[in-house]
């Protein structure tokens, strides 16, 4: 419990400061074919199931002793809307009527709502961001291919917007985020009929058009907020693309329907509830083994310290073994032994937090295995359980330890510059033309039911 209660409290220190492990955060480059295409459908299938309730995380795994079962977990509890929700889903995905992803959106609109809304805003604050960075982004992306290149499978969209003129590469892309922009913005969700379908359809197309422009492929500028941009779109895109993809991996794998089975949390592990009472300073005293800061050093860690929130003299924590872990130790038994030479995929709705990605690593080095998630986004939680292997969970704990040490030092060295509400809401210049969207959709929804 001791062990816990201190992870815990490093664990809070790091939240608080919006400190980050820096780990690889996507390590798509290094699977090869077969990893990579299971891992995503393992991804999409946690995505499609996960509700946006805060905190649920699901994770998701086949477990391949005939007959192949896929295995879930969620960071909290399961219930009756859970196994229901799995059911339908592969219902949908494997029904011979199913052609594509159109037909599994009324299911995604009603049981992945709010994660939907949630992912569609960050992609508007994204496409913001990155057209208040254009003119700096153009001028290092430059010389320009030709429209083709730039943009490869925009033919109907640029014979629909410019018939035989041709524009230039800055107009295209100014003319492209704005239908982005007013699709995802008219695209009501909670109003789930058809109307939403055709929306969601419009706006996936036209997020594929700039997500395979050279662009955002080559990602050749160092500016962030191309970077980012590339991510939300892929979020967004995993309702659409990614169901597509599902659809054709479970039709031939799974021809008669998916075997599911969700886990329930492990009774041994070290989930709990208690109360953080320790003040920051002794925290961040206990990391360093000693005495420290200096009344200026101090001076400067509580200026920094309110960093998003004000620091609480006690909160309580409800601790859970992530979804991923129960995964990992759960097929671990059911496998054993696994052949360390080939990936065992994981699937998850978010990328794992920074104590799952050590702990797995440490898991794999200690027991020969290669467990695999598609990658971390590095972050501290509180609330994680350490989930009962000591030798691993020991490792955990002094590299969080670490942790704390290099991000107090970095205060000290480097402070931090909070991030620019400024920055983010400058803006573009661009009218939008209210009228255009009505003729998108006209067009789109035709040249689909065309070519289709
Ligand atoms: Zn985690």
């Amino acid at each position: 419990m001791e062990n816990q209660t201190r992870l815990s409290e490093y664990l809070r220190v790091l939240q608080h400061l919006g400190y980050s492990h820096p780990s690889t955060r996507s390590n798509s480059a290094h699977r090869d074919r077969k990893t990579d295409e299971e891992i995503r459908i393992l991804d999409t299938l946690a995505v499609a199931l996960t509700s946006g309730t805060r905190g649920e995380v699901i994770a998701t795994s086949f477990n391949k002793r005939e007959p192949v079962t896929l295995l879930l977990a969620k960071n909290t509890p399961c219930d009756a809307t859970d196994r229901e929700a799995v059911q339908e889903l592969v219902k949908r995905i494997t029904s011979p009527q199913t052609q594509n992803f159109e037909n599994v959106l009324p299911f995604l609109f009603v049981h992945c709502k709010v994660n939907m809304m949630n992912r569609i805003s960050k992609l508007l604050k994204a496409l913001k961001e990155f057209r208040s960075d254009l003119q700096t982004i153009l001028g290092i992306h430059g010389p320009f291919s030709s429209l083709a290149e730039e943009f490869p499978g925009s033919e109907e969209y640029r014979a629909w917007k410019y018939g035989q003129r041709v524009p230039s590469f800055s107009e295209m892309l100014h003319d492209l985020l704005e239908d982005i922009q007013e699709t995802a913005r008219t695209l009501n969700i909670e109003n789930p009929g058809q109307p939403s379908v055709d929306l969601f359809v419009i706006l996936s197309a036209t997020l594929s058009m700039l997500q395979s422009s050279r662009l955002l492929r080559l990602r050749s500028t160092t500016e962030p907020s191309v970077e980012l941009l590339h991510d939300r779109i892929n979020y967004v895109c995993q309702y659409s693309q990614g169901v597509d993809s599902l659809i054709v991996y479970a039709k031939h794998y799974f021809p008669n329907g998916i075997p599911c089975l969700w886990l329930e949390a492990p009774a041994d592990s070290a989930e709990t509830i208690f109360k953080l009472k320790s003040g920051y300073k002794i925290i961040i005293e206990r990391a360093f083994h000693r005495t420290l800061f200096p009344d200026n050093v101090q001076e400067l860690l509580h200026r920094q310290f309110p960093y998003k929130h004000k620091w609480k003299k006690s909160v309580v924590i409800k601790t859970r073994v992530h979804a991923e872990i129960q995964l990992v130790l759960y097929l671990s038994k059911a496998y054993f032994p696994l052949d360390p030479q080939r990936p065992h995929p994981i699937g998850t709705s978010k990328r794992s937090c920074m104590c799952c990605a050590l702990w797995i690593r440490e898991y794999n080095e200690q027991f020969s295995t290669y467990w695999m998630t598609s990658g971390s986004h590095g972050k501290a939680y509180p609330a994680w359980a350490l989930p009962g292997v000591d030798s691993v969970d020991k490792r955990v704990r002094e590299e969080v330890e670490n942790q704390v040490i290099a991000a107090a030092k970095s205060i000290h060295l480097f402070p931090q510059s909070p991030r620019s509400d400024e920055f983010r809401s400058r803006n573009t210049g661009m009218a939008v033309e209210p009228a255009s969207i009505g003729q998108l959709i006209e067009k789109i929804v035709r040249w689909r039911s065309g070519s289709s």
